[in-house]
């Protein structure tokens, strides 16, 4: 299924929260992932869609203006409904304001990474300061108090403080990967730069195949698995990220040598369950 992404698209942050045009591009990837396995089906909370399309709908034709033009309690007052697990209205009311506040400045949240990207060359030091920038606006109005909530700070951890920020390294995965289908290719920065999204079955199947020996989800543990995912493909590493996730979220791992499992795995060659065992 091809996705088109617009010319002006880069200015949209994230796709299926700021712009009716990622709205759809949003709806196809998940009717892709639908058409790829009913197993990643799976993957999440079925109940989030429908509150993610009824946020949308609440922020209008575009998502994106409404972030970049609306006053907080407006922001609030668009929010007002949406509630998902721990995140509620004035969580998503603060990204809005402090992505706005970025759009504002900088024309596009994608123009500030990849001009932080460029000053720093480090991944890490242009998503801590995304990540920095987003958190400083007065949210006094949302609030009253001038930072943010604490679980909007939790939705965006610090690299710097040592997380493997995995969805913040998804969230950089589509916007600099591709278009291709599943990524966005949105942002101007080389995806040689990108540090793989380090989630439970990622570093647990890199443990098996030798991508990395370290036990933490950590910022480090992700960059020494992206090092030798790079050596590889050096100018694309984590295009493994999927493959090896997917492996995981299946189910077909059952992280012990198992004849039947294991049977048409093709990691096989390299993973410690079949090169150790007798
Ligand atoms: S060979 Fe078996 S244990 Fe090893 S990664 Fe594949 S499915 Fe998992």
């Amino acid at each position: 299924m091809a996705i088109s992404v617009p010319a002006d698209a880069a200015t949209i942050f994230p796709p299926h929260v700021f712009d009716q045009v990622g709205r759809a591009v949003q709806d196809q990837l998940f009717d892709r992932l639908a058409d790829i396995s009913d197993d990643l089906n799976t993957i999440g909370d079925k109940g989030f869609k429908p509150r993610l399309a009824a946020l949308l709908r609440a922020l209008g034709p575009s998502p994106g203006a409404t972030a970049r033009d609306a006053a907080p309690p407006e922001l609030l007052r668009r929010c007002a409904d949406f509630a998902y697990r721990m995140t509620g209205p004035r969580d998503v009311a603060c990204l809005l304001h402090g992505a706005g506040r970025i759009v504002r400045a900088h024309g596009s949240m994608g123009a500030f990474f990849a001009a932080r990207w460029r000053a720093s060359g480090s991944l890490r030091i242009a998503l801590g300061d995304l990540v920095d920038e987003l958190c400083a606006a007065d949210f006094t109005a949302l609030l009253g108090q001038r930072g943010p909530t604490r679980r909007l700070k939790h939705l965006l951890p610090h690299p710097a403080r040592g997380s493997a920020c995995k969805r913040l390294n998804l969230f950089l995965r589509w916007m600099v990967r591709g278009p291709d289908g599943v990524d966005f290719g949105l942002w101007d920065v080389p995806r040689s730069a990108l540090v793989v999204p380090l989630d439970t079955h990622v570093h647990r199947i890199g443990r098996f195949i030798g991508l990395t020996r370290r036990k933490d989800l950590s910022w480090r543990t992700a960059e020494e698995v992206t090092r030798r995912l790079r050596a590889l493909d050096q100018d694309d590493p984590v295009r493994f990220d999927f493959a090896l996730s997917h492996l995981g979220i299946s189910g077909q791992c059952a992280s012990r040598r198992d004849a039947r499992r294991c049977a048409d795995c093709s990691l096989k060659p390299i993973c410690r369950f079949w090169t150790t065992s007798t």
